[in-house]
């Protein structure tokens, strides 16, 4: 039987807490990893009416893309709706998960998904994670099959690329990996090179972390009018209305640029990325105002640009729990929690 701490660890190796922004809060933020699971629900935020769904349809653990406790709690006071909630979450034995920035910044995350759905190519990250490179340097007795067996070893292994050569006795191998998939690179190496592994040391590495990261810049195959290139993030995104800075009924898009959520931040990192398009939501009258000469913003709603995360991450879980072997249930949220309305 599946727990809700394997959940949690499935979910933070597809996106590494690390890669959270450091006030963010993710992770378990109630219920306990002990208890046992059947069925998860998947949502963007948990709800009273998405905790009333998880009951009915017998979900023992919801993982959602907003953390439900951000702000430090004072007091939970049942004379509050958000009291309530986390009343009846406890009472009807319900963990909460949320994978939040982490999700968003990670390889196949939310920004990922956001640009792969509106058909760009040549993907490349707005704002990669900095200080996470780490270079494994291992000495290894052997012969000259070091290089097959560390591509045996490592080939599995996510984000790691590797390079060796001969010195006078024995090999020197160098991995290069994110810090977070350190760990496990360390230890299936030790494990499956025994004693012929002689030494190893890790050392920092400087630069970004590629395929990482908040907000993608890329290219649409083809240059489309902006009206079908609008048209498309409405249709794709499932948007009601697009709020937009003016623009030139002439004008041709290829270059966009994407950033899930709120992405006001960015809009300075798209335009040096080159791109004619940001496409993002919550933008305020100022953030129009000041870029309104450089760059086309596209306000398509925050909720619009997130709801992905309900598919991205239920697939998430099928891959890893949903083998046949360790089957558990993963339900979409059939409840709309869009708290925007357009009238
Ligand atoms: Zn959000």
């Amino acid at each position: 039987m599946l727990r809700v701490g394997d959940i949690l660890s499935g979910l933070l190796e597809w996106a590494p807490a690390s890669l959270a922004w450091e006030r963010d809060n993710i992770g378990l933020l109630i219920g306990s990893p002990d208890r046992e699971v059947e069925r998860v629900l998947v949502c963007l935020d948990v709800t009273e009416a998405v905790a009333r769904e998880a009951v009915e349809r017998g979900a023992q653990c919801i993982v959602a893309h907003h953390p439900l406790i951000f702000h430090p709690l004072k007091s939970i006071r049942t004379d509050t709706a958000r009291g309530r909630l986390i009343e009846m979450l406890l009472r009807e034995r319900i963990s909460v998960i949320a994978m939040h920035t982490n999700a968003d910044a990670a390889r196949g995350g939310l920004n990922a998904e956001l640009a792969a759905v509106l058909g760009l190519e040549h993907p490349r990250r707005l704002d990669m994670p900095k200080g996470m490179l780490r270079k494994l340097v291992l000495r290894i007795a052997g012969g000259a099959t070091v290089a097959d067996d560390i591509a045996h070893i490592l080939g599995h292994v996510p984000d790691c690329t590797w390079s060796s050569h001969a010195l006078t006795e024995g090999y020197a191998v160098e991995v290069l990996a994110p810090a977070f998939r350190l760990g496990d690179i360390q230890s299936v190496l030790i494990r499956e090179l025994g004693a012929a592994l002689r030494d190893h040391h890790v050392l920092s590495v400087e630069g970004a972390l590629p395929g990482y990261g908040i907000g993608v810049a890329g290219e649409l195959s083809d240059a489309l009018p902006v009206r079908d290139f609008l048209a498309r993030v409405k249709e794709r995104l499932g948007c009601a209305s697009l709020r937009t800075t003016p623009f030139d009924e002439a004008m041709n898009v290829r270059r966009v640029a994407v950033s899930s959520g709120a992405g006001s931040s960015y809009v300075q990192a798209a335009i040096a990325a080159g791109a004619e398009v940001l496409v993002t939501g919550d933008l305020s009258h100022h953030v129009f105002l000041d870029s309104a000469d450089d760059i086309l913003l596209v306000d398509a709603g925050h909720y619009e640009t997130e709801q992905l995360f309900i598919r991205i991450c239920a697939e998430e879980l099928r891959r890893r729990f949903f083998d046949g072997k360790q089957k558990i249930d993963i339900l979409h949220t059939r409840t709309d929690t869009n708290p925007v309305w357009f009238m």
